[in-house]
């Protein structure tokens, strides 16, 4: 047995672009269509293992036609942020559980797994790297969008001996630019997301594709995303790319906060984790955490939701809030779910259409992300 090298920071090489970009303008940028001067690829094979991490200029790879990627969809990503604080330093937040997302998915599609500080350490150096294109607008980031496929030349179905792992980054204006706006669901009875013993709680980008043309069928009927159900009792799961949150009057001022729990079909989202530990802290009387704004009496469960129990509470008033949960937007309000030939009608406030309680979360994770609140360890200097 080759001894196989594990994945070592020390060994990186830096080779630095001849042609720096010039800084986009905050105001003119799409999401995921900008990118920064330089990528890091690391390559895999199962007879070297990791290879020495490269930081090198931003540019096509270059692949065998029978690459694994190519054919069986041999392929995983992750989607997280670096902030700018108000000192100018850079923040990443939480990347531990990108890393252990990463390898989860990792384990999923039979590739090599690392290990995640590591990888952190190179995704600081990147960062560092093209620290220019951190923006310093309030709400404004740099997504990091760490990458694996399989790259083994060969048509036969078998575990990828060979592997690249690349990292690339987009500096993105605040997700919703003209200020955040509640959105419209369709609840889709007709195609799934995921279903129990599929790959629906990997970040794996077999799980995407099959999501666009439902989308489009969702907009077309006048709805701006799927809400994703499952099953013959419209098990509600995820909301697009966001996890789901719902908020219910439980009568005197208690509220229930409730999410579909973990397990085959629900993307262990780091927001979704985050919300959960918030308003954990929040309802703990021990812990001095409050969220503003949010009842004292709050009762966070993870468990199934249904449509027909959204539909009644909406019908009789109890319904408060629903909102979808994800790095890109943070939080996002949901003003309406089309179910069943008809639409749940979800209260909403303000221009962001936030209540009380999606509004706190919304409030809290900015400072914690962009530094100017402690909340544990989440964040952390680059
Ligand atoms: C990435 C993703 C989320 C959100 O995860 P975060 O880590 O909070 O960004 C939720 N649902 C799906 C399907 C996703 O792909």
């Amino acid at each position: 047995m080759p001894s196989v090298a594990p994945l070592d920071a020390s060994k990186l090489t830096v080779e630095l672009t001849k042609q720096p970009k010039e800084l986009p303008p905050t105001s003119s940028l799409v999401f995921g269509q900008t990118f920064t001067d330089h990528m890091l690829t690391v390559k895999w094979s199962l007879e070297k293992g990791w290879q020495a991490p490269e930081i090198k200029p931003y540019g096509p790879l270059q692949l065998d036609p029978s690459s694994t990627v190519l054919h069986y969809a041999a392929e995983l990503f992750e989607g997280m942020k670096a902030y700018r604080d108000k000192q100018g330093r850079c923040r990443l937040f939480r990347p531990d559980l990108n890393m252990r997302r990463m390898n989860s998915s990792a384990k999923r599609l039979a590739f090599p797994t690392f290990d995640g500080e590591v990888l952190t350490e190179l995704i600081k150096e990147l960062v560092r790297v093209d620290e220019r294109f951190v923006p310093d607008e309030e709400g404004c980031s740099l997504y990091i969008r760490p990458t694996m496929i399989g790259t083994r030349a060969s048509l036969g179905v078998g575990p990828s001996t060979e592997v690249l792992l690349f990292v690339i980054m987009s500096p993105v204006a605040k997700y919703y630019a003209s200020g955040a706006k509640p959105v419209s669901l369709l609840a889709s009875t007709k195609d799934v997301r995921a279903w129990p013993g599929g790959s629906g709680a990997y970040k794996l980008g077999a799980n995407y594709g099959p999501c666009v043309a439902p989308q489009l069928e969702a907009a077309q009927q006048g709805y701006q995303q799927v809400l994703w159900v499952l099953g013959e009792d419209d098990e509600v799961t995820e909301v697009g790319m966001m996890n789901f949150f719902g908020a219910k009057d439980l009568g005197n001022g208690a509220v229930e906060l409730f999410t579909p729990p973990l397990g085959d079909i629900i993307l262990p989202g780091v927001t979704r984790d985050s919300v959960l530990a918030l308003a954990r802290a929040h309802a703990d009387p021990s812990n001095p955490f409050r969220l503003e704004g949010v009842p004292d009496k709050l009762v966070v469960s993870e468990r199934r939701v249904c449509m027909p129990e959204l539909r009644d509470a909406a019908r009789d008033g109890t319904l408060r809030e629903v909102y979808g949960t994800g790095t890109a937007a943070i939080v996002t309000s949901v003003e309406r779910i089309g179910y069943e030939g008809a639409d749940v009608q979800v209260p909403v406030e303000g221009d962001g259409g936030f209540g009380p309680v999606a509004g706190a979360f919304y409030d809290v994770l900015q400072e914690i992300q962009y530094g100017s609140r402690e909340f544990a360890d989440w964040s952390v200097l680059v």
